[in-house]
């Protein structure tokens, strides 16, 4: 019996499991790094194209099944079995990793990889759908978001392969993709809490402007909020060394607690008493006009242009985080 919450589905169509094995281009020196091998119909064939597989389970009855598989077979000692949560252990050196994943840890496992160190070649991972699209989702897709935003700077992704429902044993109520993914070698020179900032606040309504976006009361008040808090501490200029420091730490970038196009609504009004605030206003604004983001919306923004915007805003004192 499989486990639901688990996110247990067996990939059952050996065809299938041959083809995402051949279009992840597994090399015979490679150290491969399965996640949630189940029964084992993916390890097999990894074990069969790779030097060795290091294979994350949670589910104790999978990892003595896995090892029953392979016991008295050439392939067992090639194979490493690590019991336990992937989102929770430390992960071991690899050259590739090739999965059929639980759905549930998608998220948090894409920036888990991205972070890893050393770099690895490539992660070939079973996703649903949805969440595949909007990972390759370009400027101006209907699915592009956040989560396309921030993957995307920190690797390239491309889409492999559709694979329908009944491919699983039980089916799962959705279809998926395989997606690759290769994280970028040398990193954009951005922190990365300022970024996500940035990105969180233009795709939280990402059809509307910039300019209504920056219009915001509850937007501009963090802003200020920010920069008056820096001015105070003298540290409007951030040492490069801070920015390394940041570079690894991309573990926000993947929370998907606040949706895409949340609505909180708040009205434009302005204390016209408050001279300061009105003064911080007509910063930021000018900040947009300058860069000539005022009527362009983040559905439509490359990556350049928020780091170009990012920028603009640090060069006129206002941060994200
Ligand atoms: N790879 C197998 C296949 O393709 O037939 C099984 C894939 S099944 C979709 C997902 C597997 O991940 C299950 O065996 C499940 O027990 C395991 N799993 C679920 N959550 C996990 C976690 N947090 N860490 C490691 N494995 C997990």
């Amino acid at each position: 019996s499989f486990h639901k919450s688990k996110g247990q589905h067996i990939l059952k169509n050996p065809l299938l499991v041959d083809s995402i094995v051949q279009k992840a281009g597994i090399k015979s020196t490679d150290v491969i790094l399965e996640i949630g091998p189940g029964t084992g119909n993916l390890t097999k064939k990894l074990l069969e194209a790779g030097k060795s597989v290091i294979a994350v389970e949670l589910d104790p009855r999978m990892v003595l099944e896995l090892q029953r598989r392979f016991q008295g077979t050439p392939l067992s000692n090639r194979l490493k079995v690590i019991q336990g949560d992937v989102l929770k252990c430390d992960l071991p050196y690899f050259d590739i990793c090739v999965a059929n994943i639980p759905y549930q840890i998608s998220s948090p496992l894409t920036f888990k990889l991205l972070a890893h160190r050393p770099l690895f070649r490539a992660a070939v991972i079973m996703f649903q759908r949805e969440f595949a699209m909007r990972l390759v989702a370009q400027p101006g897709d209907s699915l592009y978001c956040r989560l396309s935003v921030n993957t995307q700077l920190l690797a390239r992704v491309s889409h492999l392969l559709k694979v329908g429902k009944n491919n699983f044993r039980p089916p799962p109520k959705v279809d998926s993709s395989v997606v690759r993914i290769e994280p970028r070698g040398p990193l954009a020179p951005v922190n990365f809490k300022e970024w996500d900032g940035l990105v969180r606040i233009c795709f939280n309504r990402k059809n509307k402007t910039i300019g209504s976006i920056f219009r915001q009361k509850s937007v501009l008040s963090i802003l200020e909020k920010n920069y008056r808090t820096l001015q105070a501490l003298q540290l409007t200029e951030k040492a490069p060394s801070d920015d390394m420091e940041m570079a690894l730490d991309v573990s926000t970038l993947g929370d998907l607690s606040m949706d895409d196009d949340g609505n909180d609504d708040d009205d434009m009004e302005m204390d016209d008493g408050d001279a300061k605030r009105a003064d911080f206003k007509e910063k930021v604004l000018a900040v947009l006009k300058e860069g000539k983001f005022e009527e362009k919306r983040s559905s439509k923004l490359a990556q350049a242009d928020f780091m170009h915007l990012l920028s603009l805003f640090n060069k006129a004192g206002i941060h994200f985080s």
